[in-house]
């Protein structure tokens, strides 16, 4: 493994400095580093510039609309974006059921659906996990029965993330109740506008909306929105999660974290003292950020072994786990660092809130970030599933 860059890699990385520099939309600039909500516009704002440019898809082949890039230029973008604090593009779409539609899809689905996914027209959302079947997903009970050439939906999704701004979603459905239980799945593409669709928040622990339940109440679907084969929708699925878990270690932008937490560690007084010269404090800091080269030598090795031809293995499994305790943690060290300033902030501010802000700025977003955070330990496969991953595969316990 090579760790400087080429002299064309280093050119690579001046072209995207230049070009984060010169077309980061201006309303998004600093609304990270402020802890501001972000809106579906927000999102969108990005992703057309990136999708202007022909690189709002790096991962695809190039053929339907990828840019070629090398592992190392990936990581380079990957590295470049964060440290700029530039957002990350909505998953669902670009990273999820965009390479299961070109992988799997007929022609005519690929030309239907890729040009909106690409273009930011479409939002997708993930229609996986049911109440009882999270882990455990070919459990899943949402049925679907074929009536001429429509599916007739029942049953109900939870956990859908942004479902309230998708247009469209991708949803695992039983169609054979009879086969064992992987065996009796599709894949299909569902309008969220069909009539029978209801869709509820669910407001989580940091006050936001980012989760939603899906009622599918005799929703009808056309037989042409099925990916692949009646029943074969686990090889589908099964795909698409090996690419959720990709890019999942966050290494990048746990960096600007750890940057991020300094300097409100230097801003904090202990006593007489910065929080910063507190050395206890320290030790925590360096603790991470020790983890956190680990983690991204481990990233470095993994992509090189791409590089090299091989496809993303078990060790996948080991970047989500540390990749997800190192993010928990970096939301301790900042809740732990703003102190009681952030105690206000428990729910965030919510809709119509006219208080004034209390503390300074950094406070306002430590707690609903703390808590949000959570998440990263459960989603993309929990991180107990991962070990379990890990025991067969690698320790072939
Ligand atoms: C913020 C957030 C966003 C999400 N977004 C989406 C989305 O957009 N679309 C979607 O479909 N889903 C989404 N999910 C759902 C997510 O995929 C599931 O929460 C996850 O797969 C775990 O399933 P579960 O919640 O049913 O927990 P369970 O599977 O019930 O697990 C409960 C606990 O038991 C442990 N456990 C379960 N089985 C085992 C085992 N065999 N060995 C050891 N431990 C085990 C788990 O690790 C966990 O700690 C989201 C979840 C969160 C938290």
């Amino acid at each position: 493994m090579h760790l400087d860059f080429s002299p064309e890699d280093l050119a690579f990385q001046r072209e995207v400095r230049a070009f984060i520099a010169e077309n980061y939309p201006e309303t998004l600039r600093g609304k990270q580093d402020e802890g501001d909500e972000l809106t579906k516009e927000d999102f969108l704002s990005w992703h057309r510039v990136l999708a202007r440019k022909g690189w709002v898809a790096p991962a695809w082949p190039v053929e339907y609309g990828g840019t070629g890039w090398t592992a190392t230029q990936k990581y380079i973008w990957s590295e470049e974006t964060a440290s700029a604090d530039c957002i990350r593009l909505m998953p669902f779409g670009l990273s999820m059921v965009g390479p299961v539609i070109y992988t799997f899809g007929t022609p005519e689905q690929k030309a239907r659906f890729l040009p909106g996914i690409l273009s930011g027209g479409d939002w997708w959302c993930q229609g996986y996990s049911e109440p009882g079947s999270g882990s455990d997903l070919a459990s899943l009970r949402t049925k679907a029965v074929l009536e001429g050439d429509e599916y007739v939906v029942n049953g109900q999704k939870t956990w859908t993330t942004m479902a309230q701004h998708a247009d469209w979603g991708f949803f695992l459905v039983r169609t054979n109740p009879d086969a064992k239980q992987q065996e009796g799945i599709s894949f299909l593409l569902i309008d969220m506008k069909s009539p029978g669709i209801t869709v509820r928040p669910i407001i989580t622990l940091g006050g936001e909306h980012e989760v939603n339940e899906v009622w599918l109440e005799d929703v009808r679907v056309p037989v042409n929105q099925r990916i692949f084969e009646e029943n074969k929708g686990w090889t589908c699925a099964k795909f698409l999660l090996a690419h959720e878990r990709t890019g999942i270690a966050g290494v990048a932008a746990s960096k600007r974290g750890i940057e991020k937490v300094k300097t409100i560690a230097r801003a904090e007084m202990d006593g007489d003292k910065p929080l910063i010269a507190n050395p206890f404090f320290r030790r925590k800091i360096a603790e991470l950020e020790m983890d956190l080269t680990a983690l991204e030598y481990t990233e470095l090795r993994s992509l090189a072994g791409e590089s090299a031809g091989k496809g993303p293995g078990p060790e996948s499994s080991l970047l989500k786990i540390k990749g997800s305790e190192i993010q928990q943690r970096l939301t301790e060290l900042s809740l732990e660092a703003v102190g009681h300033y952030g105690a206000p902030y428990f729910r965030g501010f919510g809709e119509g809130d006219n208080e004034h802000p209390i503390g300074p700025d950094y406070a306002h977003r430590a707690a609903p970030t703390y808590f949000n955070t959570r998440k990263t330990t459960i989603y993309g496969g929990s991180n107990e599933i991962q070990r379990n991953i890990i025991a067969k595969m690698v320790l072939g316990l």
